[in-house]
């Protein structure tokens, strides 16, 4: 038998996996989870018969309604994430990957949004689509005779996996998805320096602020507020970074010029993954040898009870000092957090040693939503954060020592690190697909020690096929601390294995 399907209607492609033409044999993986410590695995009873197979699977997870659940009672844990199912399916090189709606739908049949697991910027090849729950039925009844609530309904009962092929059944079809490309710039500024009378500035005669310019549009995969079309303002993320930007350039453009050069950069695409600051690290308009700090201004508006949080204050000497002079001057409040990682824009320059500040008011129910707008900016304290900003770039565009980078031990970069045991390898952000490309690897860390090295692209870890990050990140919390795994990686188009000892959380 054969079930036609109609787009729109019983079947949606998905805008994260990619295109191409597939005929391959159809297995049911369950929820196709992977949980060690949950001791659960729909894939444990296929092993290696996913590979290039399309893996049929169902969203959620076990026991949803279950209140002491192993799967986090009836909470949602991170296993029951679409992109982790993915990475998963990727992880068992399944072929293509075949969302159903679970039994806890309240619309069974509903397609989800074309960009509800991402907008693809990750690079897969593999197709993913969603099919509706009524031909998934009418398929697992003729394949196996008995029914997907059925199937679903036992492994919510015992926990014990019913994946199997779906013997006779094919998916046959063809995924193109075009994607648009659009060209973004990022915006440069520049107050040249005028050298210091016979100081030693190692050569390092640079100094870089910078603020992303860009938002959410009508809201996408990083909008909190999903299914909503409508604006997403960013009044706060990031309008009042790049309004402070502007205010501070002209403060110091009008009493410059400084020893060293000032660079003021407006980032595009830094919602995307970094985008502009990644692309400005990779082609910088002066060496970023010369580079001796980067400033960062992202979400600088809401300042609440005069408390400014200032990240990076480890990661060059002096910047301790420094952030307390300036903001008691200012009178405000501090909270310091030492780490030069984290999902904004000196990421970027941290990850080439470049020594970071990041400011930042805090984070609030308003953040990725259409919500975010300009009459809930602090206008004054708006005011007093671009002095406080300028105090601290004129002080690192006079001083005469520059900040020495320091290597900060930091959570890790993707959220939810949790129970994730540490490697301490550096995404190229640059790079998606084929693999997790990394630029560099953080010192003394389980990467570094196994010899791994900025540039490599690792394609395997343990027994997981790794075709980006994410697939990365699934795999690395398959594992334990201490746990010795083979990671492969293309090194100059050549494979190459190394033994990575995991450490502890971090
Ligand atoms: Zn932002």
């Amino acid at each position: 038998a054969s079930l036609p399907l109609k787009l729109g209607e019983t079947f949606t492609p998905l805008a994260v996996g990619g295109s191409g033409v597939f005929d391959l044999p159809l297995v049911f993986a369950g929820y196709g989870i992977t949980a060690p410590k949950q001791e659960y695995d729909d894939y444990e009873p296929l092993g290696k018969r996913v590979a290039s197979k399309a893996v049929l699977v169902l969203r959620q997870e076990p026991q949803k309604d279950n209140p002491h659940s192993v799967f986090n009672g009836n909470q949602a844990t991170q296993h029951a994430a679409l992109v982790r199912k993915i990475a998963n399916a990727s992880e068992h090189e399944a072929g293509a990957v075949v969302f159903c709606n679970d039994a806890s739908a309240t619309e069974p049949d509903a397609l989800m949004d074309f960009r509800r697991a991402g907008g693809g910027e990750n690079g897969r090849s593999m197709p993913v689509l969603q099919v509706s729950r009524s031909v998934v039925t009418d398929v697992i009844k003729q394949a196996t005779g008995s029914s997907v609530a059925a199937l679903e309904a036992e492994i919510d009962r015992t926990l014990e996996p019913q994946s199997q092929l779906l013997d006779g059944w094919r998916l046959r079809g063809e995924v193109t998805i075009q994607r648009q490309q659009t060209d973004a710039e990022n915006i440069v500024g520049v107050i040249p320096g005028i050298g210091f009378a016979g100081g030693e500035t190692g050569g390092r005669d640079v100094v870089v602020l910078g603020a992303h310019y860009d938002h959410l549009g009508y809201g996408d995969s990083n909008s909190l507020a999903p299914g909503t079309r409508a604006i997403h303002h960013g009044a706060d993320d990031n309008a009042s970074g790049t309004a402070t930007l502007l205010e501070v350039a002209r403060q110091l453009q009008a009493e410059g010029p400084f020893p060293r050069t000032i660079v003021f950069i407006a980032f595009a695409g830094e919602e995307r993954g970094l985008l502009g600051s990644g692309y400005y690290a990779a082609n910088p308009l002066l060496p970023l040898e010369r580079t001796a700090a980067m400033v960062n201004l992202d979400m600088v508006g809401r300042l609440v009870d005069d408390k400014v949080i200032v990240h990076g204050t480890g990661t060059g000497t002096g910047f301790d000092k420094l952030v307390d002079t300036f903001t008691s001057q200012a009178g405000l409040g501090v909270a310091k957090e030492p780490g030069g990682f984290g999902p904004s824009d000196h990421s970027s320059f941290y990850a080439r040693k470049i020594p970071v500040l990041h400011l930042f008011t805090g984070s609030h129910t308003d953040y990725h939503r259409p919500t975010d707008t300009a009459d809930k900016v602090n206008y004054a304290g708006m005011a007093r954060i671009s002095l406080l900003v300028a105090n601290v770039v004129r002080e690192l565009a006079t001083a005469i020592e520059p900040p020495a980078y320091l290597e900060v031990a930091s959570k890790p970069f993707m959220g939810g690190g949790g129970d994730r045991p540490y490697f301490g390898s550096i995404p190229d952000f640059a790079k998606p697909g084929g693999g997790y490309a990394i630029t560099g690897v953080s010192k003394k860390s389980p990467a570094a020690e196994a010899g791994l090295e900025g540039g490599d692209v690792i394609v395997r870890l343990g027994e997981s096929a790794i075709a980006g990050l994410e697939d990365f990140d699934s795999a690395l919390r398959k594992h334990k601390a201490g746990e010795t795994v083979s990671v492969v990686v293309l090194r100059n188009g050549k494979e190459v294995t190394l033994q990575v000892t995991l450490g502890d959380p971090r």
